[in-house]
């Protein structure tokens, strides 16, 4: 099963991705996490990359659906992909079909995690990750349970993005609004959209993803 989760910054993609692969073994295909991993290597699309993303702004589609197809031909065949903030233009979603078709795959649902567009800023500010494992974190929402240490590793370093701040943020909202949203009416035209409350508890969204899935 191949699925992509649509939302805007702040959504939960991130986490609810992290929950199915651990439950169905699916592989989280994340071009943010792709795209800051280049970064911080310093390759060639990671110095391109860096000052754009610091805006907030899109990388280039070129980009991003070649990073894409790189990942998907070292995926096993019979494993599912999660699409977490890919595709984010109409180019990214007509890039998509083609790079499933051509690998003999389909897409199969869209999640769309709807969400309070004011309660995001407060979620995107207040996260952090555990900088070992990725465990995420939240300043207000989910502290560690011992301050300092990471629940899931025990390490004691973390990090936070340099793009989680109040005016990128915005930018990233806006990028969102004007460039990702209108691409929702290719996929409900063919019926594999579904919609859920991403204001809802982080399990309860994980549940109502897990029924879109088994429908
Ligand atoms: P994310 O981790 O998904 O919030 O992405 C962080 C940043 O990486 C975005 O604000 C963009 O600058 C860039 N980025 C990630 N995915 C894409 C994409 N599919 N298309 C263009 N830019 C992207």
């Amino acid at each position: 099963m191949n699925i992509i989760l649509l939302g805007p910054p702040g959504a939960g993609k991130g986490t609810q991705a992290q929950r199915l692969v651990e439950k169905f073994g699916m592989r989280q295909l994340s071009t943010g996490d792709m795209l800051r991993a280049a970064v911080k290597a310093g390759t060639p699309v990671g110095l391109q990359a860096k000052a754009v993303m610091e805006r907030g702004e899109l990388v280039s589609d070129q980009i991003v659906s070649a990073l894409i197809g790189e990942e998907l031909d070292a995926m096993g065949a019979g494993t599912g992909a999660i699409f977490d903030g890919y595709p984010r233009t109409a180019a990214q979603a007509e890039s998509l079909d083609a790079l499933l078709s051509d690998r003999g795959r389909g897409l199969d649902r869209v999640i769309e995690l709807e969400v309070d567009e004011d309660a995001l800023v407060e979620r995107i500010c207040g996260r952090f990750t555990c900088a070992n494992c990725g465990k995420g974190y939240h300043d207000k929402f989910e502290q560690p349970n011992q301050a300092g240490v990471c629940d899931k590793c025990g390490s004691t370093e973390f990090k936070r993005r340099p793009d989680d701040n109040e005016e990128t943020v915005r930018t990233r909202m806006a990028e969102y609004r004007a460039k990702t949203a209108p691409i929702l009416p290719i996929y409900d035209a063919r019926g594999i959209v579904t919609r859920v409350n991403g204001m809802a508890d982080i399990d309860q969204v994980t549940a109502a993803i897990e029924r879109a899935l088994s429908v």
